[in-house]
């Protein structure tokens, strides 16, 4: 019988219960037991959830109190020192130390899971690491689900990623610990299989990236051993095609390989000329990455085509991911419209598909025949809907013309009119955009939301704030000023609240890392602008200022990177659209007298494809969008851009091609080292790099400002550069933004002495 296969669940559970319980327990209101209790009931109820479901095979081991990688460290004992442990079995408190910092040391550095939203802990190794299994975590949970009845199949994080997705203190590679690391995975696997585990899944995700033949070589060591401890493995990647390193795959002693069908469909056929007869499929045929129904009839024949070609009888159905990366259940989504809602699947429908197309394939079609007719008629009506498909807007997208990418003149004859039109000093001085967002910020917002407060004293409240912002920043000698976004909850939300095409869920989390949960904008329909955005409070604070006050957008990049986005069209469509709303937008906020306007892109780098083949053609659509929403203004208007969040080195040539007059970027912690790469590339425009790292409350000293500036001078031409913070403050108290702000002005005005 064909198996319905997980391959991970939802952590964070019905109402982001998990949540609830770790900031209760971080804040000192929950203990440990009763966290491990919510915890237990957690996994319980999801492991029931797919037991319901009609799944054969069932993660354990997908669950984590924070992050995978992060337990798969701290199973291994591959915990730096200064965290308190040496040795056996790690406590719970070291554990969120690791994850979160403590008193005594930083948390381990955080960064992207491949392309996803998702976030997970940097393992930090050494040249001379030794591993030790410090508690076989996948049998204690495999064995906590036998206790529950259900025989499960256990996920591992498996050697080859958890080495490549390491950083070393010393700069040794993390793959020459392979062979130290192999057998403490060779004990976790025969113990699972001495406890009655027959298949375990194990997760291989950087075979969807380019690697190097020693990443190749690895695997074949690695697997070579991990192959004879004991139970049988299903090997998994996802997040792209395996591509070129298949033929290695295939090589591979392992009794399974998983593809991911959505975004590895390519795979596929090479699979079927090659792979060893006996070789398990599991076929990842369900989205585990975005929130569309599966086109099922497309799904089973895909199946068919399997069950043709290989032994039906090891075939298993999948998504094509661990379903971590969407929203739980679409049943608690009570106010989308019907229209949109009959197109969704969350990870609870998720299941049905995945039941329902192997048991197409084990009954035949006419036992699924209503569940195809109904996803055939959800396709085929959202295929015709006129409220999806906006003419309007296909018919301006395809009026774009090459000039609408261009700004009417070069930038050096921008730059002389902006110097002209802005009057500002060397060095000039600004912020990013948000200012603290406090409590009293916040319970405006929420009180409004719910309607306690209504439009006028909201307002009323956002103009009090606005004005003392101006206020504040004129008396604080700032050159450029900001409105400080009081306005805003979230740098996406907020546009898209005020655009067509966009729906908001109410309960559509999905975990971003640890405890911290986003609920992403579905960019469900053409995207068009009925009505100025941003014009109001942008038009309210440069009324209060001669200085010239920054309009504030987030770019069309950043908006798509943050959403959940269509699959009917290319995402280089989607973006172009939102790219349109915003040029818009941009004229708007020329002609109500905004000099200046910044177009926020610190996402831009994020999406980049994981592979390096197909990396061109996204930045080449990315950069073209930004700039159809830059380019309609004239040389007079300043147009800035921001980024941050990431090393941006390696796409510095589209940064430039951007053509923003200005460029505001993260650089404090790197100390200035990005500008090297600026420096080399002749970056050719006007830049601020960050001399403030936001991230910290720490408040840095003129001093030290005043040094990273004269690094950056001694890098670029001194009179191309501008002086702020790395982001924007909404997360800073204003007893931390006062005199950090006051400190960057006195670096600012040293740096004019010295430099006059
Ligand atoms: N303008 C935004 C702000 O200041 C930019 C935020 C960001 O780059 N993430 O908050
Ligand atoms: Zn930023």
């Amino acid at each position: 019988m064909t198996i319905a296969s997980n391959l991970g669940f939802p952590r964070i559970g019905h109402r982001r219960a998990l949540k609830t319980a770790l900031e209760a327990h971080w804040a000192g209101s929950l203990n440990e037991a009763d966290l491990l209790r919510t915890a237990a009931s957690l996994r319980e109820t999801h492991w029931r959830h797919q037991h319901g479901a009609g799944f054969a095979h069932i993660p354990s081991g997908d669950f984590s109190l924070y992050d995978h990688v992060l337990d798969t460290a701290v199973m291994l004992g591959a915990i730096p020192s200064g965290y308190g442990w040496t040795g056996g079995p790690v406590p719970l408190s070291t554990y969120f130390a690791l994850a979160r910092g403590s008193a005594a040391k930083p948390a381990l550095e955080m960064t992207k899971w491949f392309d996803t939203n998702y976030h997970y802990l940097v393992p930090l190794l050494a040249r001379d690491q030794r591993f030790e299994l410090t508690e076989n975590r996948p049998l204690a949970l495999f064995r906590e689900a036998a206790g529950s009845g259900l025989r499960t199949r256990p996920v591992l994080l498996g050697p080859v990623s958890f080495l490549r997705l390491a950083k070393t203190t010393d700069g040794s590679d993390p793959l020459d610990l392979l062979d130290t690391l192999v057998p403490v995975y060779a004990r976790v696997l025969r113990e699972l299989a001495d406890a009655g585990a027959v298949m375990v899944q194990i997760d291989e995700p950087v075979l969807a990236l380019d690697l190097s033949t020693k990443a190749r070589e690895a695997f074949t060591s690695a697997y070579g051993a991990l192959a004879k401890a004991g139970p049988e493995l299903l090997l998994t990647s996802y997040f792209g095609p395996l591509g070129d390193n298949l033929p290695a795959v295939l090589a591979l002693p392992v009794a399974a390989l998983h593809l991911d069908l959505c975004r590895g469909s390519l795979d596929l056929g090479p699979v079927l000329d090659h792979a060893r007869p006996d070789l398990g499929l599991s076929l990842g045929l369900v989205n585990g990455r975005n929130i569309w129904r599966a086109d099922l009839r497309a799904c089973l024949a895909t199946a068919q085509r399997v069950t043709e070609a290989r032994d039906p009888s090891r075939l298993m159905i999948a998504p094509s991911c661990s379903l971590l990366h969407v929203p739980l259940d679409l049943a608690e989504e009570t106010a989308l419209p019907k229209a949109l809602v009959d197109n969704l699947a969350f990870a609870m429908q998720k299941l049905t598909e995945i039941k329902l197309i192997a048991r197409g394939l084990d009954e035949g079609e006419a036992a699924i025949a209503a569940a195809l007719d109904a996803s055939d008629a959800a396709l085929a009506a959202r295929a015709a809907s006129e409220a999806v498909h906006d003419k309007a807007v296909a018919a301006r997208l395809a009026g774009v013309t090459e000039a609408m990418r261009h700004r009417r003149s070069a930038f050096p004859v921008r730059r002389t009119a902006q110097h002209a039109a802005l009057d500002l000093p060397r060095f000039p001085t600004t912020t990013i955009g948000s200012f603290p967002q406090t409590e009293e910020v916040r319970r405006a917002r929420a009180d409004h939301a719910r309607g306690a407060i209504n439009d006028a004293a909201y307002d009323a409240a956002i103009e009090t704030w606005t004005r003392e912002a101006i206020a504040w920043q004129e008396a604080a000698g700032l050159d450029v000023l900001v409105h400080g976004e009081f306005e805003r909850n979230d740098m996406v939300k907020y546009f898209g609240e005020r655009l067509a095409g966009f729906a908001f869920t109410k309960h559509g989390w999905v975990q971003s890392y640890g405890s911290r949960c986003v609920a992403p904008p579905i960019v469900w329909a053409d995207v068009s602008r009925s009505e100025p955005m941003t014009v109001r409070w942008a038009r309210f604070a440069q009324s209060l200022t001669g200085k010239p006050v920054k309009g504030m957008l987030t770019g069309p990049v950043t908006i798509l990177q943050w959403s959940f986005v269509r699959e009917d069209i290319p995402r280089a469509t989607t973006c172009r659209q939102i790219a349109l709303a915003l040029r818009d937008e941009v004229a708007d906020l020329e002609a109500a007298g905004i000099g200046v306007i910044q177009i926020d892109e610190p996402a831009l780098r994020e999406g980049l494809p994981l592979r390096a083949a197909d990396r061109d053609a996204y930045l080449a659509w990315a950069v073209e969008s930004f700039r159809l929403a830059a380019s309609s203004v004239r040389d007079a208007t300043q147009i800035h851009t921001h980024m941050c969040y990431a090393d941006f080195e390696d796409i510095l040539d589209s940064i430039a091609a951007l053509d923003a007059d200005v460029i505001s970027i993260e650089a404090t912690r790197s100390r200035m080292a990005l500008l090297d790469a600026f420096e080399k590339h002749k970056y050719p425009n006007e830049i601020g790099p960050g001399v403030w790292d936001i991230h910290s409350p720490r408040v840095p000293e003129t001093e030290e400002m005043t040094a990273l500036l004269e690094r950056a001078a001694d890098r670029l031409d001194a009179d191309r550069l501008w002086v702020n913070p790395d982001c924007g403050l909404k997360t800073r108290r204003w007893d931390e933004v006062r005199p950090a702000i006051a400190n960057m002005v006195a670096a600012a005005r040293r740096l004019r002495e010295i430099a006059a």
